[in-house]
């Protein structure tokens, strides 16, 4: 299994690291900082060298435990070691992106109990769909934007910590936002708690602190289908 810097510290932006496997452009290291995708948030970018040998991560994926970085040009077989570079501006813009899209479906189940369908972040947008049974108009937008934007101010903290799988199971909280979902081999479910205002079962990178997310602006909205909505948005 990759250890996965990532999970404990979503801050660690270079690290060192030994290499389990290494095959052409894809390789296999004993820890990681790179994410590597899911939960609507993308794999990172960044880099893998060691003196002169130097190539870029363009992608990374989750395989059976491991985390594989594929490279743009293939790096010698016989390198030992390796430091690791993330594209820390992209992870960082993915950060605040996952966190703001934490508040936001925090606030819209708290004011109008409405749950999240799915969602997905890039550096410079996201969007969120969720089932809202009530009347979708330019107002009701508005007031999710003004109550989001109230919430992402008051520096509520982001905590991320472990619960066993029968406690994460008699949360409501957690059951609300499919924590049964979870496979069923898992036996310690990472969660990330926005005080006071959203808590999930997620293995993504978020910001410390919402006061890190700033404004968010919705750029659109739209309704696909008499339940199902979505809200575009960008972060100022
Ligand atoms: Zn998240």
């Amino acid at each position: 299994m990759t250890e996965e810097l990532f999970s404990g510290d979503s801050y660690t932006r270079e690290f060192e690291a030994r290499v389990v496997k290494l095959d052409g452009r894809e390789v296999i290291l004993g820890r990681t900082a790179f994410y590597p995708g899911g939960g609507g948030q993308p794999a990172d970018k960044g880099s893998l060298g060691i003196g002169p040998v130097r190539a870029d991560v363009v992608d990374a994926r989750r395989e059976r435990g491991h985390v594989v970085h594929v490279l743009d040009i293939a790096i010698p077989a016989t390198v030992r070691d390796l430091k690791g570079t993330l594209d820390w501006e992209r992870r960082y813009a993915h950060m605040r992106y996952h966190t703001a899209l934490h508040v936001l479906s925090g606030v819209i189940w708290r004011n109008f109990e409405a749950k999240v369908t799915g969602g997905q972040m890039r550096t410079d947008r996201a969007r969120m769909d969720f089932s809202f049974p009530g009347e979708w108009t330019a107002d009701v937008v508005g007031e999710i934007e003004r109550l989001t934007n109230e919430a992402l101010a008051e520096d509520r903290p982001v905590k991320v910590y472990e619960l066993g799988r029968e406690e994460a199971l008699a949360d409501p909280d957690l059951i609300r936002t499919q924590v049964n979902l979870v496979p069923e081999r898992v036996n310690r479910i990472r969660i990330v708690e926005i005080e006071g205002l959203d808590t999930q079962a997620d293995g993504g990178t978020h910001v410390a602190n919402t006061r890190e997310v700033g404004e968010m602006g919705i750029t659109g909205h739209k309704s696909k289908g008499r339940q199902n909505k979505r809200i575009e948005f960008v972060l100022r």
